[in-house]
């Protein structure tokens, strides 16, 4: 196992000031009153990056080869291989390569992994957003599978206009209104298949 103490470190205090102002620059790091907070945008790239990448080890790695390499224990040629090898993978999710590690379903755009702010779990979400509003699951780290989504009916909702869906419950079926969380509109179904507005009730 690799530990920084055995590298020379990730940098110098000196270095680390020019780094914190390079991300301020960018728009990664905030002032807050004395503090220093992450922006939305720093986490977002932070969520991108490959975890080899985030990986203080990785850096003093290189920092440690780097040394090898002005001591003439090792030449800059293996280095640059090593690094022509490993990093089309690292980067792979980030710049896409033309064809993302994991497309969105229904536009093939990028998904990126994000955390629910309310209960901390995690979800993918397309990075077309809001032009594409795909959500999807978190599957151990990789997108799952989406809950197939109702097939809309020829019916349009009494309340909001927005076609009707039949979805089964522990009831049987009956129709929603695809305008859900929205429009709470449900209503059984009839014998023959179309939605009895008569008995239409809203639910809660
Ligand atoms: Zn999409
Ligand atoms: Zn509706």
């Amino acid at each position: 196992m690799f530990a920084l103490k055995e590298a020379r470190g990730i940098g110098t205090e000196a270095t680390r000031a020019k780094v914190l102002e390079t991300l301020k620059e960018r728009g990664y790091l905030a002032a807050d009153r004395k503090a220093l907070v992450s922006t939305p945008l720093g986490r977002e790239v932070i969520a991108l990056t490959p975890p080899a990448l985030k990986d203080p080890i990785t850096t003093a790695e290189w920092e440690s080869r780097l040394e090898a390499i002005a001591h003439g224990a090792e030449t800059l040629d293996v280095f640059l291989a090593d690094q022509c090898r490993i990093l089309p993978d690292l980067l792979a999710p980030i710049l896409g390569d033309g064809k993302p590690a994991f497309p969105c379903p229904s536009c093939g755009a990028a998904l990126n992994r994000r955390k629910r702010k309310k209960d901390g779990a995690w979800f993918w979400g397309c990075t077309a957003y809001p032009d594409c509003p795909v959500i999807l699951p978190d599957d151990n780290g990789k997108p799952g599978k989406a809950k197939p989504r109702p097939a809309l009916s020829e019916y349009a909702c009494p309340a909001c206009g927005k076609p009707l869906a039949k979805r089964s419950g522990a009831k049987g079926e009956f129709y929603g209104c695809s305008g859900y969380p929205g429009c709470k509109t449900t209503c059984p179904v009839k014998l023959d298949g179309s939605p009895d507005f008569e008995a239409k009730k809203k639910g809660k």
